[in-house]
């Protein structure tokens, strides 16, 4: 069962009047779904309440009506009527025994408003600071508007105590909480007893936790949660003030929730950020307190988890990011079942689902929101169906998925993959600058495939459709992917480009096959999301002089979704990247392009040596359209279906080949729902007129 070296972590921690079961944290994180989902939501922190955490947290909660944050999605609190919604979620927290956590957040300069069409309150009157400069300011709170939002605080902690729920969370982090509003020069510019000195600055976090102590403080523990450093230069709330406040306010929260600076910085991609990158900004603020500290750094690693405790750095693991991919980390740890974890990879994928406002999903775990929706566990298949074995072509993270959960289900199962090895896009990706970790979507599907009994792995097996007809398997399963296209079919060109035949044209799968281009490389990113970023840094470091072009009036465009977009942007133009947006290509010649600009049509020449073409994806679907026209044979040949998933039906983001992968794999021999929605859904009930 458990290493004992692990004890460590399964220790009881007191927050205040209640006690969580052990160090396992869930710090607040965000799903995409929030008031929208409730249901899907609740269910989710119900899965990680059978995952063995010791807390769990909601998301953001929106205390008043009069800050809020649409279009983004996250909870609400804005009376009663919000109450069963609410206990729902604790409910679905505390189902085996974890605290049930509820984070307050009052947006202030960060909420616009845009639904309840409030004029916003901020510390200090200034623009609202968003995504999408959204052009509202806010004015600045009065005494009066103090003393309301005190007593607004209240009233929320009195409904957060009805629904249920044991802790409270005070948001002041990310720069988006009113906490460290007031806590920061860069936003309280007050002359009054609420601004100036650091004293003066936390006036207001400390009467409201007065306050709540006295409404609720007897049963429910309160956190607060601030970030480390602000991270925005000297006016900001710096990490020698955290410490100063901190030392000054020793024992305001029962605990510390410690976050990074941004959101972008706290949930920094593997890309750029490692795992517990926080450690020097957290290290020697345990002296200052007596009361716990919880921080977070992507922590997937017990032996991580257990230094961090051992050394004095915190008391409680948090983590958001490494609970979604693996809802049960701390059931397996106890478990002793270590290499059983599925660690997150650091892609963001899961962020792109609240900053996208549909509902996220994990590149690691299919299931995420769809506990609810689709009755998924990530732990547990459905039964095995009618039939008994399956033939999966292809074994990139679609067929790798499919194989592996198939096999949960109990089929037989035969991997086929043309090349050496496994993981399709994945393996050669994972070579690419900064991708390492995304190769932890290989190797935990490949030590499970390699486990089971059922699953037969043939490489160097290029399959052909006369072959897969002598096979004779029930059930045919496509995953052979996609390959990127060289004549710049994307958004900019709906039909391929002329591009000289003499013309050094590379793609993305040329470069990461070995091939290299020299001297100075145009790269060409209509595709917008990582691949044009990751090559431009990858040719700038093997000696090519790069410029790169796009049609997008930003670099990795899409990457703003994953919270990386300015840091991209960043290392490209400190590698020397000259970086031209808003501009297309028309013409590729041998020794030149000419570049269109997207509003006038300007025309512009760039020398270069060579093209590098990022733009779409065309779908490895050969094997497919040779198996349908013969499908007559098919019965003969014992084939009950043929079906294409992954890439090789629609190209996108790993996250999306995984989620085809399991879903294949759940819905095999399941009746065909026709016509019927394939999710449950919540529906807004009308009100009484
Ligand atoms: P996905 O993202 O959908 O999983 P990938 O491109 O990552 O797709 O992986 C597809 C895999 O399928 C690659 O490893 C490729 O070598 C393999 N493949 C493609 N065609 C065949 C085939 N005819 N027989 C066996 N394997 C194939
Ligand atoms: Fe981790 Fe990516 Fe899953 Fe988010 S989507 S939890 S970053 S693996």
């Amino acid at each position: 069962m458990r290493d004992p070296r692990y004890d460590v972590l399964f220790e009881p921690m007191k927050i205040g009047p209640v006690i969580s079961k052990n160090r396992f944290y869930q710090v607040p994180h965000c799903n995409g779904g929030g008031y929208r989902d409730a249901s899907a939501a609740a269910a989710m922190r119900g899965i990680k309440s059978e995952g063995g955490w010791g807390v769990i947290f909601t998301e953001q909660c929106e205390m008043h009506h009069s800050s809020e944050i649409t279009p983004f999605i996250e909870l609400r609190l804005w009376d009663d009527k919000d109450i069963p919604m609410l206990a729902k979620m604790a409910d679905k927290m505390k189902e085996y025994g974890a605290l049930a956590g509820i984070q307050l957040a009052y947006s202030g300069i960060n909420g616009p408003n845009l639904y309840t069409r409030e004029v916003p309150l901020a510390v200090s009157a200034a623009p609202i600071r968003t995504f999408t400069n959204d052009p509202v300011q806010a004015r600045a709170l009065d005494r009066q508007d103090i003393r309301d939002l005190r007593r607004w605080f209240v009233n929320a902690a009195k409904r957060s105590k009805l629904a249920g729920f044991d802790l409270i969370c005070l948001y002041g982090a990310h720069g988006f909480g009113i906490f460290q509003h007031f806590l920061s020069r860069a936003t309280n510019q007050r002359s009054d007893e609420y601004g100036g000195s650091l004293e003066n600055r936390s006036r207001f976090v400390n009467e409201v936790v007065g306050d709540m102590r006295d409404a609720v403080g007897d049963t429910m523990g309160l956190t607060l949660r601030v970030s480390l450093d602000e991270t925005i230069g000297k006016l900001g709330f710096s990490n020698a003030e955290v410490r100063d406040f901190v030392e000054m306010n020793k024992n305001l929260p029962d605990l510390w929730d410690l976050a990074h600076g941004t959101w972008e910085d706290c949930s920094g991609p593997s890309r750029f950020v490692e795992e517990g990158a926080q450690e020097t900004l957290v290290r020697g603020i345990h002296d200052l307190t007596d009361r716990p500290i919880v921080g977070v750094g992507r922590f997937t690693s017990p032996d991580v988890m257990v230094r961090m405790v051992k050394s004095g750095l915190l008391d409680m693991i948090g983590c958001a990011r490494p609970s979604i991919a693996d809802p049960f980390l701390p059931k397996k740890v106890e478990d002793g079942r270590i290499e059983d974890i599925r660690e997150c990879i650091g892609c963001n994928i899961c962020i792109t689902g609240d900053m996208t406002m549909s509902i996220s999903r994990c590149t690691q775990n299919p299931t995420f929101m769809e506990e609810w929706r689709k009755g998924w566990h990530p732990e547990r298949m459905n039964a095995k169906g009618a039939s008994n074995n399956v033939l999966v072509v292809g074994a990139g993270p679609a067929g790798l998925e499919a194989t592996k959960a198939l096999a949960e289900r109990g089929y037989d199962v035969v991997l086929a993959e043309a090349t050496e090895i496994l993981g399709g896009r994945v393996a050669r990706e994972r070579h690419l600058p900064g991708l390492s970790a995304w190769g932890r979507v290989v190797d935990y599907r490949e030590f499970h495939i390699k486990k089971k009994p059922n699953v037969e792995v043939y490489l160097d097996s290029a399959l052909d459709a006369d072959a897969i007809l002598e096979f004779g398997f029930e059930h045919i399963c496509l995953a052979t992917g996609s390959a990127w296209r060289r004549d710049g079919v994307s958004r900019q060109h709906v039909v391929p480009m002329p591009v000289s035949k003499a013309t050094n044209v590379f793609t993305p799968d040329d470069i990461m096959s070995g091939v290299r281009p020299s001297g100075h490389v145009v790269i060409y990113d209509d595709d917008h999301y990582y691949m044009g970023g990751v090559l431009a840094e990858l040719l700038v470091n093997g000696g090519c002089q790069v410029t790169f072009v796009t049609p997008s009036a930003y670099v990795s465009d899409w990457t703003v979704n994953t919270l990386e977009q300015h840091v991209i942007h960043r290392r490209l133009a400190e590698l020397g990247v000259k970086i031209i947006l808003n501009r297309g290509l028309t013409v590729i010649s041998d020794d030149h392009v000419i570049s269109n600009c997207v509003f006038t049509d300007t025309i512009e020449r760039f020398e270069c040596d060579a093209v590098l073409m990022v733009a779409s994806k065309i779908e490895n679907n050969g094997l497919y359209l040779d198996l349908k026209v013969r499908e007559a044979e098919w019965a003969e040949a014992g084939i009950t279906s043929v079906k294409l998933i992954g890439d090789a039906n629609a190209p996108g983001p790993i996250a999306w080949a995984t989620y085809a992968g399991h879903r294949y794999a759940r819905e095999l021999d399941e009746p065909n729902l026709g016509d019927a929605l394939p999710f449950r859904r919540e529906i807004t009930e009308l009100a009484i007129d």
